[in-house]
Parts: structure tokens; C-alpha cells; sequence
């Protein structure tokens, strides 16, 4: 078997575009590829990747694997993952790098299973020991109060990424790399599921993930209609979007979509506002990629005040009021 050498992204795309976690894992890669002196190279499987592969370069690959087939129109496990393990069979990466998402959460630990090797999920850094060219891998542990440091020795190296924790390059269109068509002939009957329906979340305004502000709100707001009037006032004079600490959605009180942290989403704005939410690991561990937090509590101790920059100890009833004044009368002169 050939010796494992580059950094292999397995790529997503979204409304036939790279996924912007696609350009992060290539920006991170392109690193690790420089300093190996080795290549990236990106994977994109799907029905009709179109122009995707050409982004891909313009973001840092030097080849771009094109496995295209109508039974991978959507991602499906058991299809997605013989075209994965066929062009990592055939290329021999030294390093596979995904998404921390809901494609990379189900495919990666398959995949590593399937080749034998071990995985690594969540990684917020990845960087290469000089002695040895090993990969080293660093993720949050014990529901986010620590960080930990792997690597693995067995080839190749398998890493999920969180979303957000890696910036990708300039998009560079004059950037020169190879697109490579890979021939799959997909085994229907290995393939054990299928998609009957795809229901698309209504998405309101902006979107948590792109928000440049987030307003979050906790349980210490006592109901829905806070989010609703107060939090959603504030979020709209910053252009911002309402977040949710995970009691909120767990209650019912804001739509799922809207909880962030561990099990919910991981975000990174310039701005971060919580609003009554006391700061534990589990819900920091989705907001500390935030540029700038600034918490609101009643109580003087919440764990949020270390995290925060700047906080206000108060009633949000008063504070939250007062600051989205403030801000109307600054924008207003
Ligand atoms: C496996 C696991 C996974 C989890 N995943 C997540 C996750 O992804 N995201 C998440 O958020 N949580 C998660 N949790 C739950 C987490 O441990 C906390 O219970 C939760 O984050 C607390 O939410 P909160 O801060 O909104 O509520 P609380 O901890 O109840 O805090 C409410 C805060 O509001 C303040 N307050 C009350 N009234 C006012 C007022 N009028 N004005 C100002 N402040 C006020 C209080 O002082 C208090 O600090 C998880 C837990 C487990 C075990």
C-alpha cells in the first residue's frame, strides 16, 4: 500500500455551493499541507457537484475528487460512504478531515471503522508536531470545562472539526489546481435506508450561524414572550438574531433551532448578548468562539461574568430596555 501522504477535505455543499464549513476545513488544510510540503486535496460527492470544484481550489485545494452518481443526490450513509472509502483507498491521505455536522457526526465514525482507524470528533485546533508529522488534534473535554490534546499514530488520521473554529482563506479564482472525475459504482443493495421526505426548516430572518450578533436568552427570562418582544427588539436594532440557551427550547418557549451549545448550535459572532443565562460549560461550549460576550444576569456570581468582557448585573427586565434605548438614541444622531 501506498505510504499516506496529504490532507484529505471530504467536502459538503450547500444550495450547490461549498458548505462554509468546506472552506474552513480548507483553510485549516491548506496550513497543514504547507508545513507537511504535502497536498489538499478535497472530496465532493454528490448527484452534480457543478461549480463546486472549482471553489474549492479558489479556497486553498490543489485536487479536487469529483465522485458524482444519481444515487448520491443527498446524503445518504451507506452511499456516501463507498464513495468515501473508495477515494480514500485510492488517494491514501495521511490525515481525514470533516465537519463537526450532522454529515460528519454520522459518516466519520463509520468511515474510521471501516478503515480500521481512529477518529477524533469535535477538534477546535489541529496543528503538526515538527518531530514526528504527527497530527495533533485539540478538543474541549468534560463537557467543555477542559481542552485535551490527541493524536494517533495509526494512518489515516481522522478528524471532525467544529464549525466556526477554523477561518478559511481568501477565495482566490485565480488559484491553480486538478480536477479529478472518480469513477463510483454504488451498491444498491448496501444501501439500507432511504429518504422519504425532506422537510425544510422555516428559516425567519437571519440565520444563528450567520449572525454577526447574537442576543441569547436563558430560562431567567420565564417564558416565549421575552424572546419574542424584548430580546427580538435588541436583535433586530444590531441586525442581529435570537438564540436560545437549551431550557427555552427545551420548554417550547423558542423553536429547537434557536439552542445553542453543546447539543445544540455552535456559533462564533462578533457579538454575544446573554440575557438570564447563568453560563453553564454545556452552553458556553457553543458561544466562546464569540469575538465579544457581554452577559446580563440578576446574579452578581453567574458563572457567564467569566466569560464575559463586559456585564451588566441587573434585572433584564430594566437592563435589556434601557440598552436597546440607548442604542436607538446613538444610531438616531
Ligand atoms: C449532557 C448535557 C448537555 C447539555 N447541553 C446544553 C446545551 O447545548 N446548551 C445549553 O444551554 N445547556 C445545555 N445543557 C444544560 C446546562 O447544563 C444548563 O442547565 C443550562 O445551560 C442552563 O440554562 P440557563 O442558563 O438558561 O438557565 P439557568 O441555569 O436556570 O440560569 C438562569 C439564569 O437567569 C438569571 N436570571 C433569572 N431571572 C433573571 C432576571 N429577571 N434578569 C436577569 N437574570 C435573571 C439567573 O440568575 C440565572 O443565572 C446540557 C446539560 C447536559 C447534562
Amino acid at each position: 500500500m501506498a505510504e499516506n501522504k496529504g490532507i484529505l477535505v471530504i467536502g459538503e455543499l450547500a444550495g450547490g455551493k461549498l458548505a462554509s464549513i468546506t472552506t474552513e476545513l480548507l483553510g485549516c488544510g491548506r496550513k497543514l499541507a504547507d508545513e507537511l510540503k504535502e497536498d489538499l486535496s478535497c472530496l465532493l460527492i454528490g448527484d452534480s457537484v457543478g461549480e463546486a470544484s472549482k471553489e474549492a481550489i479558489a479556497f486553498g485545494a490543489d485536487k479536487v475528487y469529483v465522485a458524482e452518481h444519481a444515487a448520491l443526490k443527498d446524503y445518504q450513509a451507506d452511499s456516501y460512504m463507498q464513495a468515501a472509502e473508495k477515494v480514500i483507498n485510492d488517494v491514501s491521505p495521511r490525515t481525514v478531515l470533516m465537519g463537526q455536522t450532522s454529515m460528519g457526526r454520522d459518516l466519520a465514525p463509520r468511515l474510521a471503522f471501516r478503515l480500521g482507524t481512529t477518529l477524533t470528533t469535535d477538534c477546535l485546533d489541529l496543528a503538526i508536531d515538527p518531530q514526528t508529522k504527527l497530527l495533533t488534534q485539540t478538543r474541549p473535554v468534560y463537557g467543555g470545562t477542559a481542552q485535551a490534546v490527541f493524536t494517533s499514530e495509526i494512518t489515516p488520521q481522522m478528524v471532525t472539526v467544529r464549525t466556526k473554529a477554523m477561518s478559511p482563506l481568501e477565495r482566490d479564482d485565480s488559484r491553480k489546481g486538478e480536477t479529478i472525475p472518480v469513477k463510483i459504482d454504488i451498491d444498491a443493495s448496501k444501501v439500507r435506508t432511504k429518504i422519504l421526505e425532506t422537510v425544510k426548516e422555516e428559516a425567519v430572518g437571519i440565520k444563528l450561524e450567520d449572525a454577526p450578533v447574537i442576543v441569547c436568552g436563558g430560562r431567567g427570562l420565564g417564558g416565549p414572550e421575552p424572546f419574542q418582544t424584548t430580546l427580538k427588539e435588541l436583535a433586530d436594532l444590531l441586525h442581529g438574531a435570537v438564540g436560545a440557551s437549551r431550557p427555552p427550547a427545551d420548554n417550547g418557549w423558542v423553536p429547537e433551532a434557536l439552542h445553542i451549545g453543546l447539543t445544540g448550535k455552535i456559533v462564533a459572532p462578533d457579538i454575544y448578548i446573554a440575557v438570564a443565562v447563568s453560563g453553564a460549560s454545556q452552553h458556553t461550549a457553543g458561544c466562546t468562539g464569540s469575538k465579544h460576550i457581554i452577559a446580563i444576569n440578576k446574579d452578581p456570581e453567574a458563572n457567564i461574568f467569566r466569560e464575559a468582557e463586559f456585564g451588566v448585573v441587573g434585572k433584564y427586565e430594566e437592563v435589556v430596555p434601557a440598552l436597546t434605548n440607548k442604542l436607538k438614541e446613538l444610531l438616531a444622531a
